[in-house]
């Protein structure tokens, strides 16, 4: 498979080498040049696929032949192997929980696949330089990344967040694995984190001694996978005859477009919904037709604080660069802080179910298009653990909620990172 950057001025390049590089030179996302419709025969047969089986399907024609079949398949084994459950709330609606994974976040399954792809690619090219994957994050991207590249060969994983500024578990999930994981804390808020990853994937000095790269969406490795999501649902979905809508809380829109991707094979997606923060960039663009990006404001949903969304160029792609045709096939919402903690309390009274403020806000959007679209079968993503959220959970809901094992291992366990100040020291850490 071949991908072309969207900036439409760097060369063509296959699957490999679009994973390394992660943006393409003229700073484009990349994106597959072909996209190959799945037979009918597969959607019919669904229910009886493995998770494994179905992932490989939909995501064999992205990688090609760049990895052998077997190895493909004992990749997405070991990716997936935790559940994807579709939880009915209410009659015609139901939360996909995307959050059973070793960080307890959707960004797992991503983080996982695109570190076996290079930990593949790494060995199979012995002599090459070992790849360093420099990430900035504000909470949960650097624990899904750092769980997910935990001990794979020939690639080291340098982790920048700002002090402070991250949930107790979250630092913890980024600072106490050890091995080829290395945490930096920043004197500096999330966006000097980001400048200074952007200031050394500039630096040729580096170029020279590493090879860099990103591990946030942009990656078509990280990207892709999550179309998995989409396609587990339906097969685990009884009602198949009812018109089905998608809502994605969404922040850099990789989620919600691997979901049309999804559509784009085949899955019979009837319309998707995007619920935002006040981080309103696209409900705004399908209001106005206007594209506004703004800088971005900080909320109790902070994994969606994103003022100018990456993705959102791939899904014009695959709209051909129409806004009808978006609009047609995409809805959007926002929501202030007070009416997703009311949402979490609401569904937690009359639905017996705890919602994480991301969660919520897909509920929240997902509610508001079906007021007026009574006949389709809705289904929101939940797309963390609530426990990763404890501080901004109302209270009440908190006190009763059971701390799971995958975060209960770690908080005994002994932080270790190294405190920057500025590029200088971030430059010297990755020269050493
Ligand atoms: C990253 C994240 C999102 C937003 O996903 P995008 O693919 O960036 O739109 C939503 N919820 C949670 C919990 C996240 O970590």
């Amino acid at each position: 498979m071949t991908y072309f950057s969207l900036n439409h001025n760097a060369p063509e390049v296959i699957f490999e080498e679009a994973v390394v590089r992660g943006l393409a030179p003229d700073k484009g996302l990349y994106f597959p040049k072909t996209i190959q419709q799945l037979p009918e025969s597969f959607f019919q047969n669904i229910e009886n696929l493995s998770h494994v089986d179905i992932a490989f399907e939909a995501i064999k024609q992205f990688v090609g032949d760049e990895i052998h079949e077997e190895d493909l398949k004992s990749i997405l084994k070991d990716v997936l192997s935790f559940d994807f459950p579709l939880v009915e709330i209410d009659k015609n609606i139901a939360s996909l929980e995307l959050y059973h994974g070793p960080t307890m976040a959707f960004k797992d399954v991503g983080a996982r696949f695109m570190a076996r792809c290079l930990g593949y690619f790494n060995s199979k090219n012995k002599n090459t330089n070992k790849v360093t994957v420099l990430v900035a994050t504000s909470g949960d991207t650097g624990g899904a990344v750092a769980s997910g590249f935990l001990g794979v060969d020939g690639v080291d994983v340098v982790i920048l967040y700002p002090s402070g500024k991250v949930s107790d578990i979250q630092e913890k999930q980024l600072t106490t694995l050890g091995q080829n994981i290395k945490a930096l804390e920043v004197d500096g808020v999330f966006d000097d984190c980001q400048d200074m990853v952007k200031t050394a994937f500039l630096d040729e000095d580096l170029k020279t001694a590493r090879t860099l790269t990103s591990a946030n969406s942009i990656n078509i490795a990280r990207w892709l996978p999550q179309m998995f999501y989409y396609f587990f649902a339906f097969k685990t979905l009884k009602q198949k005859d009812k018109k089905l809508v998608f809502s994605v809380p969404s922040g850099n829109y990789g989620n919600i477009c691997a979901g049309m991707m999804a559509q784009k094979l085949g899955l019979p997606i009837h319309h998707f919904v995007t619920g935002t923060n006040a981080n309103n960039i696209v409900p705004e663009y399908l209001k106005t037709g206007n594209y506004q990006t703004k800088a971005s404001v900080a909320t109790i949903s902070n994994a969606m604080d994103v003022g100018a969304p990456s993705n959102f160029i791939r899904i014009e792609a695959l709209h051909n660069n129409n806004f009808t045709q978006l609009k047609a096939n995409l809805s959007g919402f926002s929501y202030t802080d007070s009416e997703t903690v009311d949402a979490i309390n609401h569904l937690k009274t009359h639905h017996d179910y705890i919602a994480d403020p991301h969660g919520a806000i897909g509920y929240l959007a997902l509610k508001n298009y079906m007021t007026q679209h009574p006949d389709s079968y809705g289904i929101f993503l939940e797309t963390a653990h609530p426990i990763k959220f404890l501080p901004v959970m109302p209270e009440q809901i908190v006190n009763n909620m059971e701390m799971p094992s995958q975060i209960k291992s770690i908080l005994h366990k002994e932080k270790k990172s190294t405190i920057i100040s500025d590029y200088k020291e971030l430059k010297e850490f990755l020269l050493k």
